[in-house]
């Protein structure tokens, strides 16, 4: 039974990329002040996404308003820049307190200050709450009090931090505060925006991911209980696929990271044996937590090398190869296979993230930020800490990254983590009737073979775009040659 009093000044709450009602914690607040409650949206330009991420959190934005209005309430939603709006609804409503969770991103950090300040010049109440991450970017230091550079110890460190803090239920009921006739001026005019609409080529995305708490809670158990206690063995295998998937619903806060951590938990005190599998799991999360750190305390993350000698490597800039390895055109079959799921799927298993992103920074030399922006175009998942910290970890360019050596072989690791093929065979048809061992090399298929399936080798499947141990070479003598590296030595 709800507690609040209608006629109290309003409550505003903020929603960003934590579109949901359970283990909200600002939301939660709101609903213990036992005043009514506003849920604002704000369509800000100055945040608003494009791409699949766009039509992603839109659907989600929609996902929250139907929620609320299943509670008898209404999401509002308005367009503007966060600090200037929010002071004006603040004005609109009467209201005397406005909630958020925070934001680690460098624009929005500096719009959440700047509100904080306002807000507070004219004495109405602000809190801003930890709903985003398992640890605050602050909350895992070194002895010295510096940030971590090196994942292990910093995971390590979070370890001993124990459980993050427990979650917040969703509201039994809320009271949602009336809207003044020009705050519904407003909500009209932001509904006209016309909303995100999916890339090119991707329409798979949108069956492949239901858009809802309760899909991303569903999500969840299926993962807990099918396949979190084999996660450390299959985890690398896109033929199994048996990884959450839940990094669209993380990128959106459907779900968050606490309660897929205590959910993961539970399973490991009913069933130990399944530990070291879930702990494995459990350091991914930790690996997100990782990337926010970075962001926080690195702004530009995912705009320069975090290494500075990398500012002088002599990056390629063919736009065909580019273009070949965007739209699954390479000649390398698990590559192609990847790039064609993200462009029609909007994700990708992380083992092939890790082997294209390689293949683009090493074999055709490209600048680490052009993979990263195609990423952010296509992902459902894109995320401007995980993207960026992942794409400088595989180019070799971040802190804790893989050393410029390490070299993936797109054909080696195809044979690995695909051995029958069943993932090319998915994303690129035009393989599928190879033999097994012939599915990663088709260059090796005889002339009469490929009569017999239907593969033309430069039309219907294109010859591979660089030679290997060429391109290798080359990746190799460009560091060793960069001069900021030679002056170190
Ligand atoms: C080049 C590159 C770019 C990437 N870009 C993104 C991105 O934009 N957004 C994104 O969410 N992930 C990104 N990742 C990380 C990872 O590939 C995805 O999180 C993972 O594939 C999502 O699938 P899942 O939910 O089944 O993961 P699971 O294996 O089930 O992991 C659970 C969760 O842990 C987190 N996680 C897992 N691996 C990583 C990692 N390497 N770094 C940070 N967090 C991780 C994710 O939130 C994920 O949902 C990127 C990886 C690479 C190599």
């Amino acid at each position: 039974m709800s507690t609040q009093s209608p006629s109290a000044p309003p409550v505003l709450v903020l929603f960003r990329d934590d579109f949901r009602l359970t283990d909200n914690p600002a939301l939660h607040m709101a609903c213990t002040t036992g005043q009514p409650v506003v849920c604002v949206y704000v369509q800000d330009p100055a945040t608003r996404r494009e791409g699949a991420i766009g039509w992603w959190l839109d659907q989600s934005r929609r996902a929250l308003a139907e929620a609320l209005t299943a509670q008898g309430g209404e999401l509002l939603t308005v367009e503007g820049n966060t600090p200037d709006i929010i002071p004006e609804l603040v004005t609109l409503f009467k209201a005397d307190t406005v909630l958020w969770n925070r934001r680690y991103d460098p624009v929005g950090k500096e719009q959440d200050t700047a509100l904080k300040t306002t807000l507070g010049l004219r004495q109405i109440t602000t809190h801003s709450l930890s709903g985003r991450l398992l640890h605050e970017p602050w909350a895992v230091q070194t002895g010295s009090g510096q940030p971590y550079k090196v994942f292990t110890a910093w995971w390590r460190a979070a370890r001993e931090l124990g459980a993050p803090g427990r979650c917040v239920p969703a509201p039994s009921s809320l009271t949602f505060a009336a809207w003044p006739a020009a705050v519904k001026a407003l909500a009209t005019k932001a509904a006209a925006i016309p909303a995100p609409t999916l890339p090119e080529g991707a329409a798979d995305a949108a069956m492949d991911w239901p858009c809802t708490e309760a899909d991303a809670q569903d999500f969840l158990k299926d993962f807990v209980d099918d396949n979190v206690a084999r996660y450390s063995t299959e985890r690398d295998r896109p033929d199994k696929d048996t990884t959450s998937r839940l990094s669209p619903y993380l990128r959106a806060g459907l779900i968050s990271a606490r309660q897929v951590w205590h959910s993961v938990e539970a399973a490991i005190e009913k069933n130990g044996a399944i530990s070291e599998n879930a702990w494995t799991f459990l350091s991914e999360l930790g690996w997100r937590d990782f990337a926010y750190m970075q962001l926080f305390y690195q702004p530009t993350l995912p705009t320069e090398n975090l290494r500075s000698e990398f500012n002088d490597m002599p990056w390629h800039d063919d736009a065909a190869l580019l273009k070949a390895w965007q739209h699954g055109q390479t000649g390398y079959p698990l590559v192609d296979a990847g790039m064609r799921q993200l462009y029609q799927t909007g994700w990708m298993h992380n083992r092939v993230r890790m082997v294209v992103a390689s293949f683009l920074t090493k074999h055709l030399l490209t600048d680490w930020r052009k993979g990263e922006a195609w990423f952010h175009q296509r992902l459902v998942d894109a995320d401007p800490a995980q993207n960026a910290m992942n794409w400088q970890w595989c180019a070799g360019t971040g802190i804790d990254a893989s050393p410029w050596f390490r070299i993936f072989n797109p054909i080696g690791q195809s044979e690995k983590f695909d051995p029958s093929g069943a993932y090319i065979r998915t994303w690129v048809p035009e393989l599928r009737h190879l033999p097994d061992k012939l599915i990663h090399t088709p260059w090796k298929a005889d002339a009469a073979l490929c009569r017999q399936i239907g593969l033309h080798l430069g039309t219907t499947y294109p010859h591979p775009i660089v030679e290997l141990k060429a391109a290798r070479t080359i990746a190799l003598e460009s560091y060793k040659n960069l001069p900021a590296r030679q002056k170190d030595e």
